[in-house]
């Protein structure tokens, strides 16, 4: 069965090479006038001009692509998308510029949601998160990285994760998951830290390692939550069950975290607002993707940006991400991070287009399967009401999306999901 998008004013396919750095990001392989054949769930061919014809055969399906801007299905490598409850109680307090520190102090922040999320059955757990994975697809993400971290004990670690699987395998959204224990430590172990530390390195980690419930480890390195050397056990012990390795790293307060994922060769270091020239040296030497999250430093008030347009000088390859989560950026829209890495930290719109792409795909080791478009990759594809990439970016906080391909087949369409996209 195959699939025809034709006539497609800009095809933007970020084919190259692999992971796109430093001056590489700056090129997404655009083609005017450009078509797309999809067989099945895999992308055949593609091309400009009329070539696409020859394909054509009595079940094809033809869509036209005039005045459209054709990408590979959104990648978002940061978000922490399995919680209950909202926040939006603690606006005020941001109003009144307490920080995020001085409220997580209080029991507010991440340990309200903890609260909440473990009181919330697993079935239900599914069913709110289930439904922000569905504002992802109606914005044009076809693939993320969801991140536990709200249960902090075994159970509800556990819980998160499994309800990672669930999502993974019943919505058309594929899903990476990361174990995130190290995310803060839990009201109960507010005394005792070295215990939580421990429960994580003896208990949970071998555990989910073994059953596969995650295929990453993070951990939460900051002033106030955990600290270097925690964070090199925690990682380590990770990496020693056979999971691969992000790092929240040096998002408020630079405490040497880009360092660290340098010396561990993480896959990702993500946050960076804080990151010091060694830094950047240390994550470039070794090949660690710079995971940036531009509507979290917009909702933090932090009036400051991570240095991406500095990173991409210095050779490092940039991916972008929601960080949805229901404190500090609930959002699912993908779009409007791509605004911000925009107007707020300066990139342009081919770079932009890649860190949400292929950099991304890297940043959660699907890098050889989707985040372009190219011959033999998945047949995850975006059609925007764009008539070219700059537009896509200078018509802002609007969904932008006409159709969404996920595994070759149109999962949404007139801003609804497919009842068939699920099957
Ligand atoms: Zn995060």
């Amino acid at each position: 069965m195959r699939l025809i998008i034709k006539n497609i004013s800009n095809l933007v396919t970020c084919a190259g090479e692999g992971i796109k750095k430093g001056k590489e990001q700056r090129d997404a392989k655009i083609i005017e006038n450009g078509y797309v054949i999809v067989n099945n769930d895999i992308i055949e061919e593609l091309g400009s001009g009329e070539d696409f014809k020859k394909f054509i055969d009595k079940n094809t399906i033809l869509i036209e692509g005039k005045g459209k801007t054709v990408t590979p299905g959104l990648v978002d490598p940061h978000t922490h998308v399995v919680y209950s409850g909202s926040r939006e109680n603690e606006l005020p307090l941001k109003l009144n510029k307490v920080s995020y520190i001085d409220i997580l102090k209080a029991g507010g922040g991440i340990l309200s949601t903890v609260e909440n999320t473990r009181k919330t059955a697993e079935a239900d757990l599914f069913n709110e998160s289930k439904k922000r994975l569905d504002t992802m697809l109606l914005h044009g993400t076809t693939t993320i990285e969801s991140k536990s971290g709200y249960g902090l004990n075994f159970k509800d670690e556990v819980k998160i994760l499994q309800v990672n699987r669930m999502l993974g395998s019943r919505h058309p959204i594929d899903v990476v998951s990361t174990y995130l224990g190290a995310h803060a430590v839990p009201a109960e172990f507010k005394d005792d830290r070295e215990g939580y530390i421990n429960l994580m390195i003896n208990k949970v980690i071998p555990y989910v390692a073994e059953k596969k419930l995650a295929e990453f480890i993070d951990c939460f390195l900051e002033e106030g939550v955990f600290n270097l050397d925690e964070a090199e056990r925690i990682l380590k012990m990770g990496r020693k069950c056979g999971l691969k390795l992000k790092v929240h790293a040096d998002e408020i307060v630079s405490v040497k975290g880009a360092e660290l994922s340098g010396k561990l060769k993480a896959t990702s270091a993500e946050h960076l607002v804080a990151i010091s020239e060694a830094g950047i040296r240390e994550m470039a030497e070794n090949n660690v993707i710079a995971v940036l999250l531009p509507s979290t430093s917009f909702y933090l008030m932090l009036n400051k940006f991570a240095p991406a347009r500095k990173m991409i000088d210095e050779n490092l390859a940039v991916a972008l991400a929601t960080d949805c989560n229901p404190g500090t950026s609930p959002t699912e829209n993908l779009q409007n991070v791509m605004t911000y890495a925009c107007f707020g930290m300066g990139l342009l719109p081919e770079e932009i287009i890649n860190a949400v792409t292929i950099n991304a795909a890297y940043a959660v080791g699907r890098g050889d399967k989707i985040g372009s478009i190219e011959n033999g990759k998945k047949a995850d594809l975006v059609i925007f009401n764009s008539k070219n990439l700059n537009y896509l970016i200078y018509h802002f906080g609007v969904n932008a999306v006409d159709k969404v391909i996920k595994n070759g087949k149109i999962a949404v369409e007139n801003n609804q999901i497919k009842e068939e996209a699920y099957a």
